[in-house]
């Protein structure tokens, strides 16, 4: 032994490409942190950043809760879309300390032009409801006391109308601009949703002094209040 100390992994952050990664970037760029890869050029999942003690790893939108809930990343970004189906979702090991107010959008109930939805759910017909938000969206009709048969799909839900498969969908509106393009409307706000930080709990108590400086600049960033 030559009595160096081993060198600690540097802090990670679990991001998914597409919005959350770019408007992430400008977030970390407030700090002081540039990415130098180019994402779309790149085919690593590991990235380096400017800040030596800082790495990024790229990571499917709905793993980001599990990659910090493991402690393999010790920071990431995640809707608060995903965090509500993550499972198990009163886990310990996850820490939501700031909503950065990025990739906002509405959780909807949205159903083809022309379908009377007030009528249907009046009447106690059983809906049929695709959408990837399984949670949200058992949560959302149980709550208004509508039978509903939910279709679990993991994406395109706006063509589960078009082709019978379901009365309705549950997904994310930002524009609305799918929704029209299929012919489709929105009929009821589920929430309303953007990103947070989240974060290892143990990798708090442990590597405070290190993640500590990193939140204070989200939060600056974002101008977010603590949550
Ligand atoms: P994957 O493509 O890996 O299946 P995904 O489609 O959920 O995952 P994205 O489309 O990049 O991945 O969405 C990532 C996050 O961005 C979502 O979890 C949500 O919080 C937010 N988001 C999704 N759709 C919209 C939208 N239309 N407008 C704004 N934010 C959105
Ligand atoms: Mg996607």
């Amino acid at each position: 032994m030559n009595g160096r100390l081993q060198a600690r992994p540097p802090i990670t952050l679990a991001l998914s490409k597409g919005r959350i990664f770019d408007e992430t970037l400008p977030l970390l760029a407030d700090a002081g942190i540039e990415v130098p890869d180019d994402l779309e050029a790149t085919r690593k999942l590991i990235l380096p950043t400017s800040d030596p003690d800082l790495r990024i790893i790229i990571v499917r939108a709905s793993d980001v809760p599990t990659y910090v809930q493991y402690g393999a990343a010790d920071l990431g970004v995640a809707g608060k879309d995903v965090l509500n189906e993550h499972q198990p979702r009163h886990s310990g090991g996850l820490y939501q300390p700031i909503d950065l107010g990025i990739a906002r959008c509405r959780m909807c109930v949205a159903v083809p032009v022309g379908f009377d939805y007030e009528a249907a759910v009046y009447q106690g017909a059983r809906l049929r409801v695709a959408t990837k938000y399984v949670q949200a969206a058992r949560e959302h009709f149980a709550a208004k006391g509508v039978h509903v048969d939910i279709i679990k799909l993991y994406g395109s839900m706006e063509l589960a109308p078009l082709v019978g498969l379901a009365d309705a969908i549950v997904d994310l509106v930002s524009t609305g601009g799918t929704l029209k393009a299929n012919n489709l409307t929105p009929v009821e706000d589920i929430a309303t949703i953007s990103s947070r930080l989240i974060v290892n709990q143990a990798a708090l108590k442990t590597r405070r002094e290190r993640l500590e400086p990193l939140l204070d600049a989200f939060r600056r960033a974002s101008g977010s209040e603590d949550v």
